[in-house]
């Protein structure tokens, strides 16, 4: 007997569901989708906390036949023959979206086409209640409710809802950015998080980023190029779209990333909003329902557009910037400490600038360092003599008590005193705090803005002061008192991101903020260091007995008598 059943509709749904509907966030892009493909340019969304939601549109609608087999698996009005797959110029086409979000919940969907009358329809797990005619606007509204209802084993995939939450706001921004003539409202429980008017690409690039990262954000022809004031630590903050889809392709970022050049340092990454336009037939696109990967038949001419045009426009731009240093008082403002202070005691401070207005809120950052880190003592240890600095990023010193030659990075070394000094202080709650004389606009993705506020309290513990003061921006008033060395609003979006990144919990993030405060305090490899600098950290080394650094990295190098006596053949 054969045991091969063709499974019914509702379970194939159920069964696509999976996909489809993977996640809270991958099921709203669909909806989004299907709005813009209706060629609504206003989209609302209300999300409550347990993911029931309502989306309304303003887009052509559907009449009640539509209504009605929208819902039904391979329902699509967008392919009419095979041609049209490879084709396609709106967002969906599979017709599988509605049938498998209908299919795991209660859905209820209100539609009205131009000059023809409005039909409500109500489905519980894909069978529909019932079809009416109602009062409506032209567009179509739907709420979803009871995600999984049916599906309890489904429902425990649901995951953390301020990772589900982060994640849609993900998804709208990224919609809101591509589709620059549609106005977004997204609100959470009723709140509104996220909103941008439809009023073109540099207002709307305005509205999501906020004023400071829209300054610094240059109009090239593919889009948007970031200067180097908004260089950040993560890929994220490069948005590639193709045909208005977000992709991602490795072959889109490197060819960027290259475009910039040597205008990047290692481990940073460019801010870019590139738009690209290639024929569909150009192009595949693997429709993972979050990530959409891409491939391109013709992948080296692509990548040497790309690579040209932000050459181009650099090339243009630096040439236009140039002017003879010596009458370009901004750039001495840029923090050097060897070269503009000799350092000389313990309680030496960097000078305050005053009238640093003239260039700017954001320059003022650059001043606020103090260079006090090494503080008075007698500095010698009798059991290590340091002989010196190599290459300005090596100490050298002599362990009379085991005979051997001990070689230290002094950035590591630096950035582990400082780290079991900040446990210590955090252990101890005696982190202090210092208010900043004027406090510091950030602005935030909502990601990252989500990241501080849910995490509040630990900024507070260790010394920030964070209010909400905008949409997209908080106020920094007060930080911990601790020589960054770097802008404060730097130091704190690298720690927030890192946090993104590697998905931090709680304890983590204590300890990540504790791990980039002493990175960013400690002196760097190539900072030339004094005898007395050096004598000092050998000996802070040695009492706070820290051989590893917070990362892990090995942070002593040892060369013994014995060896150095091999190599000039004085024993075998
Ligand atoms: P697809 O988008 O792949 O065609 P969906 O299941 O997402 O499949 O949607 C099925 C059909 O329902 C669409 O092809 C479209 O005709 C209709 N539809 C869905 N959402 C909307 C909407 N917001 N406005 C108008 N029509 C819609
Ligand atoms: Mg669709």
């Amino acid at each position: 007997m054969g045991i091969i059943n063709i499974l019914d509709d509702s379970i194939a749904n159920i069964i696509a569901a999976g996909e489809v509907v993977e996640n809270p966030a991958a099921m709203i892009k669909e909806l989004v989708e299907n709005s813009l493909d209706a060629k609504a340019n206003k989209i609302s969304l209300d999300i409550d906390t347990n993911f029931d939601l309502k989306i309304v549109d303003n887009g052509v609608g559907m009449d009640r036949n539509d209504l009605v087999l929208s819902i039904e698996r391979h329902a699509t009005s967008k392919i009419k023959e095979k041609k049209d797959v490879f084709n396609v110029h709106t967002y969906g086409f599979r017709g599988e979206a509605l049938a498998s979000i209908a299919a795991v919940s209660k859905i209820q969907m209100t539609s009205k086409q131009e000059g023809q009358n409005a039909y409500k329809m109500i489905a519980y797990a894909g069978k529909i209640i019932e079809v009416t005619q109602v009062n409506a606007n032209v567009g179509t509204s739907i709420e979803i409710r009871d995600l999984f209802y049916n599906t309890p084993a489904r429902k425990k995939f649901l995951r953390k809802e301020s990772t589900e939450i982060n994640k849609i706001k993900d998804v709208i921004l990224k919609e809101a950015l591509a589709n620059y003539n549609v106005a977004f409202e997204l609100k959470i429980a009723s709140k509104v998080v996220f909103k941008t008017t439809g009023q073109g690409l540099d207002k709307t690039v305005f509205e999501i980023f906020g004023k400071n990262n829209y300054k610094n954000l240059d109009k090239f022809n593919l889009g948007f190029l970031g200067n180097v004031e908004a260089v950040k630590s993560t890929k994220d903050y490069i948005f590639t779209y193709v045909n208005g889809r977000y992709v991602k392709s490795n072959i889109l970022d490197r060819a960027i990333i290259s475009g910039y050049d040597t205008k990047l340092m290692k481990g940073k990454y460019p801010f870019v909003i590139l738009f690209l336009e290639i024929s569909p037939t150009e192009i595949d696109i693997n429709i993972d329902p979050s990530k959409r990967y891409i491939k391109f038949s013709q992948e080296a001419m692509i990548y040497n557009m790309i690579v040209k045009e932000i050459k181009d426009y650099f090339y243009v731009m630096d040439r236009k910037n140039w002017r003879p240093s010596i009458a370009e008082p901004q750039k001495a403002y840029e923090y050097e400490p060897k070269e503009m202070v000799e350092i000389k005691d313990s309680n030496f401070s960097f000078p305050m600038l005053k009238n640093s207005s003239n260039y700017g809120n954001t320059k003022e950052t650059h001043f606020e360092k103090q260079i006090g880190i090494f503080e008075k003592s007698d500095g010698t240890n009798k059991k290590y003599d340091v002989l010196g600095q190599i290459f300005n990023t090596y100490i050298l010193v002599n362990n009379t008590e085991t005979d051997e030659l001990e070689i230290y990075d002094q950035h590591i070394i630096h950035e582990g005193i400082l780290f079991n000094e900040l446990m210590e202080k955090a252990s101890q709650k005696k982190m202090n705090s210092k208010q900043l004389l004027v406090p510091r606009l950030v602005s935030l993705m909502p990601k990252e803005r989500q990241i501080v506020f849910d995490n509040y309290n630990i900024f507070e513990e260790y010394g920030f002061e964070i209010d909400e003061a905008s949409e997209n921006e908080v106020l920094i008033r007060s930080v911990p008192d601790f020589d960054f060395r770097h802008p404060m609003e730097n130091v704190f979006k690298e720690l927030i991101d890192s946090i993104i990144i590697n998905e931090f919990d709680i304890q983590d993030i204590r300890r990540e903020i504790l791990t980039s405060m002493s990175c960013k305090g400690a002196i760097k490899a190539g900072d030339k260091l004094t005898m007395y600098e050096m004598q000092n950290m050998v000996r802070r080394l040695h009492e706070v007995n820290r051989y590893t650094c917070p990362h892990g990295r090995p942070i002593i190098a040892k060369i013994s008598k014995e060896d150095l006596d091999k190599k000039f053949g004085r024993i075998k």
